[in-house]
């Protein structure tokens, strides 16, 4: 070996952004130059602020911290998994809305108007306080949940009276189109420190036309209506956090990203987070949807407005790149948050048991596939013995289950569900050399390490990067 050679360590690498984004094993990643990638790549050292962190990223052997580098990947790969913490609850298939693209209805299978029992719903509770150690978010789904809010009222309860007794860490969240809130609702809610997460889909005229209610009027005025409430109410109760909002992007959506970027700030919204469809229910008849390469050009568009936003001062955020980035520079492991299994569950009305909500609502638009179990029947120890459930563990890692995955850099960063592959591609494990989705991320993870190789947009993403939450 020729002297002051410093052989890089494993890595993956990918043209991003002015240069090369470079990952590795242990789920480190650093946006090098192109310069500097030849340097790393061909054995030689990379000065200044990128050395650095290739050196604390354990890209280089020469001092490798071994005990480091161990405890990062026994973190990226769930060495000390505590169980699913995150548990997602369906109290009803009945819902209020006639949302374009419902993914939890079909022309073929309609909801079955099935409301979640108390009986059931205290047996999903103590399914989820049996499943591990993990602290537990207990987030409510539907159809619309405000249709069952007695279930609701007694989740939180049943739920706060055991974290008490047992010393658990748990939070609430609703999603919910707002539609149905009431005075006394809101009050226990904001009690509670229920978070209210709904779905705005930009400025009323886009809003109404994708999210029209069953009775008529305008959802989108209604939406406005609770979002101030909410925001008056959080002053007298502190532990009731902010509200979130999801934007379904739909092809309706391309052509205004600015325009659905200042509707969330008008409203008061700092965090935008955008969903792309989902081929279940309603939106796998297509007509709505678009290409990844078109997806991203109204990612870009949208993001470039939040960082132009964010410069004169204002506190928006997109949620995506802000994670993306925190990890990469908090070179903190990837927060797995969408692992199906491994970090979360969701339970249909009935108290089926589903590794994803993806998966659920595969399940409520006719297609029971991926239905692990019963709530009052299993228990976690159980549904880990099935072939399914193995699987969908392994699929939290699709470095080791896809060819393509295991040669490209945003691997630790990235995940394309089982649910997703089965409904876009009849196949579990998926393509990624054709999916969509995959095509989609790539396209955002270029986007968002492209702005952080430019200064200007650098300090605005390092900034996201360091919001709590
Ligand atoms: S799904 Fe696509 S973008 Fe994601 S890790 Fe696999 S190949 Fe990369």
């Amino acid at each position: 070996m020729k002297k002051n050679r410093i052989p890089p360590s494993f890595f993956r690498a990918c043209r991003a952004g002015r240069g090369r984004f470079v990952s590795n094993e242990t789920g480190r990643g650093v946006l090098l130059s192109e310069k500097d990638h030849r340097a790393f790549a061909g054995g030689r050292r990379v000065a200044g602020e990128p050395g650095a962190r290739l050196a604390a990223g354990h890209f280089l052997r020469e001092n490798l911290d071994m005990p480091a580098a161990l405890a990062d990947l026994r973190s990226r790969y769930l060495g000390d998994w505590p169980g699913p913490g995150v548990h997602i609850v369906s109290l009803t298939d009945r819902c209020n809305s006639r949302c374009s693209y419902c993914a939890v209805s079909s022309p073929s299978a309609p909801a079955s108007g099935g409301d979640m029992p108390a009986a059931m719903a205290d047996g999903v509770v103590d399914f989820m306080f049996a499943s591990g150690t993990a602290p537990l978010l207990l987030e409510f789904q539907g159809g619309e949940p405000l249709l069952n809010f007695g279930v609701l009222r007694r989740m939180v309860r049943r739920a706060r009276a055991r974290a008490a007794k047992e010393g658990r860490e748990l939070h609430f969240s609703v999603v919910t189109n707002l539609t149905l809130l009431d005075r006394e609702k809101l009050a226990f809610l904001a009690e509670e420190g229920v978070t209210v997460c709904t779905s705005l889909d930009g400025p009323a005229a886009l809003h109404d036309a994708q999210r029209p209610l069953a009775r008529g009027g305008s959802s989108h005025a209604l939406v406005e209506k609770w979002l101030g409430r909410i925001a008056a109410l959080r002053a007298r109760y502190p532990g009731f956090e902010a509200p979130n909002a999801i934007c379904t992007v739909t092809r309706r959506s391309l052509a205004a990203p600015e325009a659905i970027v200042d509707e969330f700030v008008r409203l008061g919204l700092e965090r935008v987070q955008f969903g792309p469809l989902d081929p279940f229910g309603l939106a796998a008849g297509g007509g709505q949807g678009y290409s990844a390469a078109e997806f991203a050009a109204f990612y870009a568009r949208a993001l470039d407005r939040m960082l132009e936003l964010a410069a004169r001062g204002s506190k928006v955020y997109e949620k995506g790149a802000r994670l993306f980035v925190s990890q990469l520079v908090g070179g903190g492991r990837p927060r797995y948050r969408n692992l199906d299994l491994a970090v979360r569950l969701a339970y249909g009305p009935d108290g089926s048991v589903y590794p994803s909500d993806e998966a659920r609502m595969l399940a409520a638009s006719g297609d029971g596939f991926f239905r692990l179990g019963s709530a009052l029947s299993s228990d976690l120890r159980s549904l880990l013995r099935l072939p399914a459930a193995r699987a969908l563990l392994l699929s939290c890692f699709q470095e080791l289950t896809s060819p393509a995955c295991a040669r490209c850099a945003f691997v630790p960063y990235c995940r394309v569900s089982p649910a997703y592959n089965y409904a876009a591609q009849g196949s579990f494990w998926g393509d990624m050399a054709s999916s969509g989705r995959c095509a989609l991320y790539k396209a955002v993870f270029g986007t968002i390490l492209d702005r952080f190789s430019r200064p200007g947009s650098r300090r605005v993403l390092e900034k996201w990067a360091a919001y709590e939450g």
